[in-house]
């Protein structure tokens, strides 16, 4: 019976065995340095936050694994024999495979400040990070301040978990507001003022020169790059993006880049060998997107693209519309298709931004200064519906008509006051237009048909 190797039980290595266990009674094997079961990372932050406890953040129970006869194995793979099939693990075991599915995942990155390996320094990746920031920052008498260097998503979520707890934290970002490489200025400014007002101090233009020790090698202080001002603090939190975690394949056949080289079959260079989420780098990036996206649902739609090149036939990685969604503090953020920063924008792309006075509600809408094709939607403490702006983007509708149609996509709360009217006349004022809003159809949304 064939057998496959998955190294990394994440999302990515999860989906592929589940999907190959639909598709065939092939030996499968899942293979983590990390922790016994599958777990939602994304879920780390509320268990920190004392949300849910961990064992919650496993969607499987434990049987589930035996019952589907998917065999888990913990353990480090230090080296790959390509040419003999045979993982070498760091305890000296080996497993021979007839195919393999590298999905390792990202690690951290450290760009080698004086200091980022002293007691203290944490980041929030693996389910040891989350132990590391319990040992360090357990409360505000045993932490007095913590430092986050970062200023991305991880960032933020690391700074709502130490306040969820009192501990007072400095937030260290490189740029000259929240984020600002990827949110337009408008709501990058609005997340700014969202963190300060949640009473972090935050340090704009602010890089991490050192980290200084106590006499037991403990975290001190930092000192701040530009100012050379020094801050005590007891906690450092690495949080300044994330890379692929294939160090392990130094030495290997497989040819990387940042990532692990794919086609769009997700296979590597060695026949057999596939790589898949957040530590694959295709080779040529699916059109308008990055060769390599570390986020949840394309490890998901990797895991079931491999699943069925393995079992059925080739199959190419379709990662359909971009979108992603986050929590600032108390403010909700969805995406979906493409809103460019000012810096990124694409020579064609104009914006369309309202913000409510209160400023802890916001929508730019990105289209086509020529064509006026709506080309995507951030949202800032409004909830829409992922199937209706798939549908909109892949029928290419227009900005008016994604306008009039808002209501329609809205998936707030019943109740919840929503704002498209005063959005509406601020696009119509601004555009010299009379659009009207669309009155919610129920079985527009529930038919998709439109
Ligand atoms: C705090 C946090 C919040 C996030 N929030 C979001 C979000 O809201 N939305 C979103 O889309 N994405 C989010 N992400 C990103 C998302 O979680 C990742 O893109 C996704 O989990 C990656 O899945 P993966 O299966 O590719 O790898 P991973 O989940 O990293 O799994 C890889 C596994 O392989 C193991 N491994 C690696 N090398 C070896 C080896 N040599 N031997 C044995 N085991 C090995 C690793 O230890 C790990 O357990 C978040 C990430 C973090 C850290």
């Amino acid at each position: 019976m064939e057998h496959i190797a998955i190294i990394g039980n994440g999302i990515s290595g999860i989906t592929a065995a589940r999907h190959i266990r639909k598709l065939s009674d092939k030996k499968i094997t899942v293979i983590s340095s990390e922790t016994d079961y599958f777990f939602s990372r994304t879920a780390l932050m509320y268990v920190y936050m004392g949300h849910m406890k961990f064992k919650h953040t496993q969607p499987y129970e434990d049987w589930f694994w035996k019952k589907n006869e998917i065999t888990l194995k913990k353990g480090y793979v230090e080296q790959i024999d390509t040419a003999k099939k045979i993982l070498l693990f760091s305890d000296g075991e080996n497993l021979k495979f007839d195919k393999l599915i590298l999905a390792t995942g990202s690690k951290p990155n450290k760009f080698g400040w004086p200091g980022q390996d002293l007691k203290g320094v944490v980041s929030l990746y693996h389910k040891q990070d989350l132990e590391a920031v319990e040992t360090y920052a357990p409360n505000n008498t045993d932490c007095k301040r913590a430092v986050i260097v970062g200023g991305g998503l991880i960032g933020i979520e690391l700074a709502e978990m130490f306040h969820s707890r009192h501990i007072p934290v400095t937030f260290l970002v490189r740029e000259d507001s929240y984020w600002s490489a990827i949110l337009p200025s408008g709501e990058s400014k609005m997340i700014t003022h969202e963190i300060r007002k949640n009473g972090i101090d935050l340090r704009l233009q602010s890089n991490l020169k050192q980290i200084n020790s106590d006499a037991n090698g403990n975290v001190k202080s930092i000192v701040i790059a530009e100012t050379g001002e020094e801050i005590d603090c007891n906690v450092v939190g690495l949080t300044a993006g994330v890379s692929p975690n294939i160090g392990f394949l130094e030495h290997s056949e497989l040819e990387t880049n940042r990532g692990i080289l794919v086609d769009r079959n997700l296979e590597t260079n060695i026949k057999g060998i596939y790589a898949i989420g957040d530590c694959a780098e295709q080779r040529i990036a699916v059109e308008g997107r990055r060769p390599i996206e570390a986020v949840w649902y394309t490890g998901r739609i990797m895991g079931e693209t491999v699943a069925q090149t393995i079992c059925k036939k080739e199959t190419l990685y379709t990662p359909g519309h971009w979108f992603n969604s986050a929590k600032f503090f108390d403010i909700e953020y969805q995406t979906y298709g493409w809103v460019n920063s000012e810096r990124h924008m694409k020579p064609n792309e104009a914006h369309f931004h309202w913000m409510h006075p209160d400023q802890t509600k916001c929508l730019t809408i990105a289209f086509d200064k020529t064509t006026q094709s709506f080309l995507g939607i951030n949202t800032f403490g409004i909830r829409m519906r992922h199937e209706i702006f798939n549908r909109w983007l892949d029928q290419n509708k227009s900005i008016d008509y994604v306008l009039e149609h808002l209501e329609i996509a809205n998936f707030d709360p019943e109740f919840y006051k929503n704002h498209y009217k005063e959005v509406l006349g601020k696009f119509n004022a601004e555009h010299h237009k009379n659009l009207r809003l669309k009155k919610k159809n129920w079985s527009q949304i529930f038919t998709l048909k439109s």
